[in-house]
């Protein structure tokens, strides 16, 4: 197996190499065959090695791997001439057409959360609604008639609702069976109506899964009020982007929200939070989200090729992560005194007990 590596920029540096060698030593410890890393230029060093922050050479080099680890990029502080164009995560999520963001977010025994108790997955359509891409409407997307008024396009298509829900559908039946369908139908009936009702049809292929559905105002109130309740959460791309935020700092810090970006083909795991760049260089980063993103990875890859070795070793990356954390052990944005690497060898030790 081929997995991609990119540690992108600001604490890339610091939380991907461990979480490299924590899918190593989870691998060697189910007896699953060893990754051939691809490591892949992104963010300054790409800047400094080809001129440009996301080279055609990695993106070439994409084409060939199974999937891959991606850090954070802070394209913020690129030179102005690279700073212009989509940042390179979008650029990669379009070319690899990841329409589905999947974005789970749960309490861990042992850590503090605004939330008592949650374990929830959020399933975004990753590349439709108000964010669609622009170049749909010839670059129109956004315009302005006149100088004081603006408009915006969103989409939403049968094709994108139908494949996004089916990610939803199918995820559920691995966890608790429960789907809700969030939309504004009250007041978007075309769009957000359409979502919904495609979301309902994809519910009739899936008999054993309990389906309901909610308004995005009302789900935020429930999110706070009773996230236990939700087990998979399938929205279009602006409400998921809302409400993934929410649900993440209620199961306690950005330095535990874990995403994986997928098509049918190719998955990408990556963490929901950003370069951190203050704290960037001083071995205080929180490496879980990404650990947590490359089990979802090795996850995603076991089902895609029926090899139970590799959800064997994702189980044990996240049970890990989770004694961990019960242990008492965990880095300063949880309120822990452990630093990136002594938490990294906590997480090590733990992968090779039964
Ligand atoms: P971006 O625009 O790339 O999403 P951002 O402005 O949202 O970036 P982040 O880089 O995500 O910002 O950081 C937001 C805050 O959360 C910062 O205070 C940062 O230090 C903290 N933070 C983010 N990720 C982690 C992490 N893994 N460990 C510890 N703290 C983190
Ligand atoms: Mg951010």
């Amino acid at each position: 197996m081929r997995l991609g590596v990119i540690e992108g920029d600001g604490i890339g540096h610091e939380i991907v190499p461990p979480t490299r060698l924590l899918v190593d030593e989870a691998l060697a410890v189910v007896g699953a065959p060893k990754v051939e890393w691809v490591p892949l230029a992104m963010g300054h060093s790409a800047i400094e090695e080809f001129g440009a922050p996301l080279p055609e050479q990695t993106l070439t080099a994409l084409d060939d791997v199974d999937g891959w680890i991606i850090g954070p990029h802070d394209s913020a502080s690129y030179p102005q001439e690279h700073r212009r164009g989509t940042p390179p995560g979008g650029v990669v999520r379009k070319r690899f057409g990841l329409f589905a963001n999947v974005r789970p977010a749960r309490t861990f025994t042992g850590l503090r959360s605004v939330a008592s108790q949650m374990d929830l997955v959020i399933v975004r359509e990753n590349s439709e609604g108000l964010y669609a891409d622009r170049n749909m409407f010839a670059g129109a997307g956004e315009f302005m008639p006149t100088p004081d008024v603006a408009l915006s396009v969103g989409v939403i298509t049968r094709a994108a609702s139908e494949r996004i829900a089916h990610t939803a559908f199918r995820l559920a039946r691995g966890r608790r069976k429960h789907v809700t369908i969030v939309h504004k139908a009250n007041v978007l009936p075309m769009t957000t109506g359409l979502f919904r009702d495609v979301c309902f049809e994809v519910a009739q292929g899936y008999p054993d899964v309990r389906v309901d559905d909610e308004h995005v105002d009302a789900m935020a109130a429930h999110l706070v009020r009773d996230p236990s309740k939700f087990d998979v959460v399938v929205t279009e791309n602006l409400f998921g982007d809302i409400l993934s935020d929410l649900a993440g700092e209620l199961s306690g810090s950005l330095g535990l929200a874990a995403s994986l970006n997928c098509s049918d083909t190719t998955a990408m795991a990556q963490a929901a939070h950003g370069a951190a760049p203050t704290i960037a260089g001083h071995n205080r980063a929180n490496p879980s989200a990404l650990f947590l993103s490359a089990a979802m990875l090795l996850e995603w890859l076991g089902d895609r090729r029926s090899d139970f070795l590799l959800t064997r070793a994702s189980h044990r990356i996240s049970a890990a992560v989770a004694g961990t954390f019960e242990a008492g052990t965990a880095t300063a944005d949880l309120g822990g005194l452990a630093s990136t690497s002594t938490f990294t060898e906590h997480v090590l030790a733990r992968i090779h007990r039964r």
